[in-house]
């Protein structure tokens, strides 16, 4: 343990590890992310207008049990550029890691069945190499132990990004472009659907309405960062 502790120190000393969100050097006990980036973070978990705003996202949509977000997210700030970094800077440790914290924030007591990662097409998963919704969903698995599944939805339709499309289009851009392929596996079951980050929540409704076509299921939502 000691010479584990030598060798750590040793090694920041010279190949110095950098906060993920700012850059900043790590310090020994950091990992990931900096302390001052963790107090730049606004937590959900305590603020009651914030769960509220996060509870009314789909309201008049559908129906959804619950939603958790780990921390609220605005366009200033170092913070913002975290899920970019998992997605286009091969952050899979960083994403790996936010899961777990996504995790810690999830009541103890609970009756979600199943976890799943909102699916990427698999050509972008291949051009990606990872789906950063799975690598987040594997870090929440370890600390709720709630099972990961990764088969049963599908996206099917390749799109392009969102960001160019107006609101109506936006969502004429994400109707039916996930596919439930085997419903057995969804069916009596309270489903953790998640997702990077939650804006406009089109892609989530989509994913979920999909889901919700299986038998007596149920829909929960938890992404890291919200724009509420
Ligand atoms: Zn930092």
């Amino acid at each position: 343990m000691f010479l584990e502790e030598v060798s750590k120190a040793t090694l920041q000393l010279f190949f110095p590890k950098k906060c993920e969100s700012c850059s900043r050097d790590l310090e020994m006990k950091e990992d990931f992310i900096c302390l001052h980036c963790k107090q730049e973070m606004k937590f959900i978990k305590g603020d009651a207008h914030a769960k509220k705003m996060l509870q009314s996202v789909f309201k008049g949509r559908m129906e959804v049990e619950n939603i958790w977000a780990l921390y609220q997210y605005f366009e200033e700030g170092n913070v913002k550029n975290i899920p970019q970094k998992i997605k286009y800077q091969g952050g899979k440790q960083l994403g790996h890691y936010m899961g777990r914290m996504l995790g810690e924030v999830l009541p103890k007591e609970h009756d979600i069945d199943l976890i799943i990662p909102l699916p990427l097409h698999y050509k972008k998963e291949r051009l990606r190499g990872f789906n950063q919704s799975a690598v987040i969903a594997t870090g929440i698995s370890e600390i709720t132990k709630i099972p990961v599944e990764k088969r049963g939805l599908e996206r099917v339709k390749y799109n392009a990004s969102q960001t160019k499309f107006s609101k109506y289009d936006r969502w004429d851009n994400v109707r039916s472009i996930f596919q439930l392929t085997r419903p057995s596996l969804f069916e009596n079951k309270h489903i953790l659907l998640i997702d990077d980050v939650l804006t406009t929540g089109a892609t989530l409704e989509s994913a979920a309405q999909e889901i919700l076509k299986a038998d007596n299921s149920r829909i929960s939502i938890a992404t890291l960062a919200a724009r509420l």
